[in-house]
């Protein structure tokens, strides 16, 4: 079976490169933006709107006269920004069509303008493209190190490369072309998952994925520095100074969280042939303004993404239950349900049974139970 993959990894660029790696993401924005004001102009006046294939001869056009420092950038920047309007333009229309028909119940979303101020973005390039094993090779870039050498596989065929900026460093993904084994998966047991906010995730056979304890100290960090960077006056140095710090912060604690997460999915989907989880809507989540719960929503996501490939590598069967389903107040031993459980309460007793739960545990347990009646 051919699949198709990302690697990410990150460049280790000289002052030059990142002059010229900037210059590409602002031509792909440029791009984006030009291309989605151009749609929304033609549908206001009731035209043919364009595709990407009819902006990009416009903007080539207005490369000549006006646009000439786009000269600079590989032509791929605001060629693959064009398509992306267009795939982000099919997506909202997909999506009323479907809310109209009551196919599709989750937000709508008309695509949005690129601002330099919410991030400098990405670019992605496509062409000939050579990766070494301390290096990658790309069009008008030229060859740009690698921080980790190795990784990147150089005997493939690679599809593009989408180079991103996060927090002062750069990034370089490419998408290969690989063929994936037919997966054998030896395990046989089924497990039910717990996902919360005190403990990553706590499994029904009793094993635990703790937060990393770094976690908790960077988090005090970022509470700490946020306050004092929403109190520094906007457009002075020093705001800029603290926005830096903390865009910095946000990107550590995002990986901490990611390498958990990645410890987390890949000894569920190995070890056991059927998992169970509760399916959290990230969409549809209301907004939490605690900072612990609002870091652990948005890796709900994430926890979901990897589950999903590494399932399909491992050959696991990943049952999602209903997200309002009352996992933590039903018994797991007689399926009493309470009416009513604190989040503060870690331990219960069932008034029906007697059994003494451990909250996290005994949700599971009972995530377990419920997937297997859809079984
Ligand atoms: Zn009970």
């Amino acid at each position: 079976m051919k699949i198709t993959r990302g690697y990410r990894t990150e460049l280790d660029l000289n002052n030059k490169q990142k002059t010229a790696c900037l210059k590409h993401a602002g031509t792909a924005r440029y791009a984006y933006n030009f291309g989605l004001a151009r749609k929304i102009e033609a549908y206001k006046k009731g035209e043919q709107v364009p595709t990407a294939i009819d902006l990009h001869r416009e903007l080539n056009k207005l490369k000549q006269t006006e646009l000439s420092w786009m000269y600079e950038v590989s032509k791929c920047a605001p060629q693959e920004a064009l398509r992306d309007v267009d795939r982000a333009y099919d997506n909202f229309f997909r999506k009323v069509k479907l809310k109209k028909q009551g196919k599709y119940k989750g937000k709508l979303g008309f695509p949005k303008f690129k601002k330099k101020s919410k991030g400098i973005g990405s670019f992605r390039l496509t062409g000939t493209i050579k990766v070494f094993s301390d290096a990658v090779q790309l069009p008008r870039l030229g060859r740009l190190r690698l921080k980790e050498h190795g990784y990147l596989p150089t005997d493939t065929h690679i599809l593009s490369a989408t180079l991103s900026e996060q927090a002062g460093r750069w990034f370089v993904s490419v998408q290969v072309e690989e063929e994936q084994a037919a997966p054998v998966n030896t395990a046989t047991t089924a497990i039910g998952v717990d996902l919360g906010v005190h403990t990553l995730a706590t499994c029904s056979d009793g094993t635990t994925f703790a937060n990393p304890r770094s976690l908790k100290h960077k988090l005090k960090k970022l509470r700490r520095l946020s306050r004092s960077h929403s109190c520094k006056q906007k457009g002075r140095k020093n705001k800029e100074k603290s926005r830096k710090k903390l865009a910095a912060l946000h990107a550590r604690i995002a990986n901490i969280r990611k390498d958990a997460i990645h410890k987390f999915t890949t000894h569920v989907c190995k070890n056991h042939a059927y998992v169970a989880i509760e399916n959290l809507h990230v969409a549809g989540m209301l907004k939490n303004h605690h900072l612990a719960q609002a870091i652990s929503d948005a890796s709900m996501g994430e926890i979901r993404r990897q589950l999903t490939y590494k399932a399909e590598k491992f050959g696991t069967r990943v049952v999602v239950i209903d997200r309002f389903y009352p996992s933590s107040k039903t018994c797991s031993v007689c399926g009493y349900v309470l009416e009513k459980l604190d989040l503060k309460v870690r331990v219960w007793q069932c008034p029906n049974c007697q059994t003494l739960h451990q909250r996290d545990l005994n949700a599971a347990k009972t995530i377990l139970a419920a997937s297997s009646v859809e079984r």
